[in-house]
C-alpha cells in the first residue's frame, strides 16, 4: 500500500514518529551493560576501587559504557573460527534488487564486481565468508491484487537461476542440508530460494507444490499484506491467526519439506502454525521485540513455542527493528498515520504528512551491538539452539554501523567471542542451527511419505 515510495522489500514497515531525544546508548543496551558492569564492579572491590569515592566511579562506569559499546576489532582468533564456521544467512533481496535496478539481467549489473551501490556483490559475499544463502525472490502484496503475483515471482526465482548459471564457480543451487554441506565444501556458496510470501501462491496448493519443484525450500506464510488465509504482522488481523486453508497449507508445507517460515506474520499466526506445524519453522529475519519493540519481531512469550517446536530464530539487521528508539519511531508514525486517516479520510494527504515527519524524525542506523544485544536477548530467553542470522541485505534501507553489507559477517563472530560466547554457541548461531532445521524437516517430509 505504501510501495509507491518506500523503495525496499522491508518496506510497508508500520510508519512511525520518534518523540524524545535520540541517544547513542539505548535503554536495552544500557541496562545490559550495567549488568556487566555490576559484575566487574563485584570483581574489583577486593582490589580496593569502589571505597566510597563515588565520582571516580561514576566516571569509570561512563567510561566503561563508551568501552563495551565501542567499535569492534577483528582478532586473528575470531577471522579464523569465522573461516571454519558455517555462514549460512536466512535472508537476503540482491534479487529483487536485480529486477529494480538492472531489468532482471546481470549483464546490466555484474555483481562479479564490487557494486557499491547494493549491500550485495561476490567480492564482499567472499570477504565476509558466506557459505549458504537463502535467496529471496520476494514481490509486493499489491501483486496479488494485480493477478501478478505468481509471475513476477516465477521471473524472481528465475532471476536466482540465471545467477547461478552465470557464475557457477561461485554458486550453485542447494535443494537439502546435505547439498550445503557439499556445496560449502567446495567452497561454493550454497544457493537456496525462498518465496517470501504467500500470495506467491495465489491461493492455490497446486502452485505451493510447483515451487517447491522448482528450488523453493521456505516460504514465509505472509508479507506485510493479510491473506486470505492467515494475518500479517503489519496488517489488520481478520482470521486470528490461520485459516483453515492456512493450516492446509502448513501441513502440506511439512509434507514437501519446506520450511515454515513465521517472520512478517501476526503474533497469532506464529501460534496457530506452531500448534498445527509437525517440522520446525525458522524466522528467515526477524529479530527480538524483547529489545526492540516492533510489530515485525518475536515477542518473547512466544519464544518457548519455539523452543517447543526445535526452530530457529535468524535475527535481521535492519535499524528500524533493532534499535529500541528506532522501533518505538516507527510505532508512532504508524499512530499518527491512523489518527490522520481517522480525522481527514484522506489517505495520500496522510501518507504525505506521514513522510514529512519522517524526514524530520530519521531512525538511528545503531551499530552491530544492537544486533548483538538481539542475539544475546535470544539465547539468554530461548537458547543457543534456537538463534541464528537473517540480514535482510539489500531488503533494508537502513543499516548499523559495522553491519553495512555482505562482508561484515566476521565480525559478528568477533562480536559474540567479546560478549563470552563460546565457539560451539557461535558455530550454531552462525549456521549450524538453520542446517539441523532443514535436516529435521526433511526428516519429517520422509516420514510422511
Ligand atoms: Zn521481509
Amino acid at each position: 500500500m505504501f510501495s509507491h515510495f518506500l523503495p525496499c522489500p522491508e518496506r510497508n514497515e508500520v510508519f512511525g514518529v520518534g518523540g524524545f531525544e535520540p541517544s547513542r546508548i539505548s535503554r536495552s543496551v544500557r541496562h545490559w551493560a550495567f549488568g556487566r558492569l555490576i559484575v566487574m564492579l563485584v570483581l574489583l572491590l577486593p582490589a580496593g576501587v569502589g571505597g566510597g569515592d563515588e565520582p571516580e566511579l561514576a566516571d569509570a562506569v561512563a567510561a566503561d559504557v563508551e568501552a563495551i559499546r565501542a567499535p569492534i576489532v577483528m582478532t586473528e582468533r575470531a577471522a579464523e573460527l569465522h573461516r571454519s564456521l558455517l555462514m549460512f544467512d536466512g535472508h537476503n533481496d540482491l534479487p529483487w534488487e536485480v529486477r529494480k535496478r538492472a531489468g532482471r539481467s546481470f549483464d546490466n549489473l555484474d555483481i562479479s564486481k564490487p557494486q557499491p551501490e547494493l549491500q550485495t556483490d561476490i567480492p564482499r559475499l567472499r570477504a565476509g565468508g558466506v557459505g549458504a544463502q537463502f535467496w529471496s525472490v520476494y514481490v509486493p502484496g499489491e501483486t496479488m491484487r494485480q493477478g501478478q503475483a505468481l509471475t513476477q515471482t516465477l521471473e524472481q526465482i528465475e532471476i536466482v537461476l540465471a545467477m547461478m548459471n552465470r557464475y557457477p564457480e561461485t554458486f550453485e543451487l542447494a535443494l537439502t542440508a546435505d547439498d550445503v554441506e557439499r556445496i560449502r565444501g567446495e567452497g561454493k556458496i550454497a544457493s537456496l530460494i525462498g518465496v517470501e510470501g504467500g500470495h506467491s501462491i495465489e491461493n492455490s496448493i497446486n502452485v505451493l507444490r510447483q515451487l517447491h519443484r522448482l528450488g523453493a525450500r521456505y516460504m514465509t506464510l505472509t508479507h506485510n499484506v493479510t491473506l486470505d488465509w492467515a494475518d500479517a504482522a503489519n496488517d489488520r488481523a481478520v482470521h486470528g491467526g490461520l485459516s483453515e486453508f492456512g493450516e492446509e497449507i502448513v501441513r502440506e508445507m511439512n509434507r514437501l519439506g519446506m520450511l515454515v517460515d513465521l517472520s512478517h506474520v501476526s503474533p497469532d499466526t506464529m501460534r496457530h502454525a506452531l500448534r498445527v506445524t509437525a517440522a520446525p519453522v525458522i524466522y528467515s529475519h526477524s529479530s527480538a521485540r524483547g529489545i526492540a519493540d516492533h510489530p515485525r519481531n518475536v515477542p518473547d512469550d512466544v519464544l518457548p513455542l519455539v523452543v517447543a517446536n526445535g526452530g530457529v530464530i535468524m535475527v535481521n539487521f535492519y535499524s528500524s527493528f533493532i534499535v529500541p528508539e528506532s522501533a518505538a519511531r516507527d510505532a508512532e508514525s504508524a499512530a499518527l498515520r491512523e489518527r490522520l486517516i481517522e480525522e481527514t479520510g484522506d489517505e495520500q494527504a496522510a501518507d504525505a504528512e506521514v513522510r514529512r515527519w519522517r524526514r524530520q524524525n530519521p531512525a538511528q542506523a545503531g551499530t552491530i551491538h544492537d544486533v548483538l544485544d538481539h542475539i544475546d536477548h535470544l539465547v539468554r530467553h530461548a537458547g543457543a539452539d534456537h538463534v541464528g542470522i537473517g540480514s535482510d541485505f539489500d531488503g533494508v534501507t537502513m543499516l548499523p554501523d559495522q553491519l553495512e553489507d555482505v562482508s561484515t559477517y566476521p565480525l559478528i563472530t568477533q562480536g559474540l567471542l567479546d560478549r563470552g560466547h563460546d565457539e560451539a554457541t557461535i558455530r550454531k548461531i552462525m549456521g549450524e542451527n538453520v542446517l539441523r532445521v532443514m535436516r529435521r524437516a526433511e526428516e519429517v517430509a520422509a516420514s510422511g511419505r
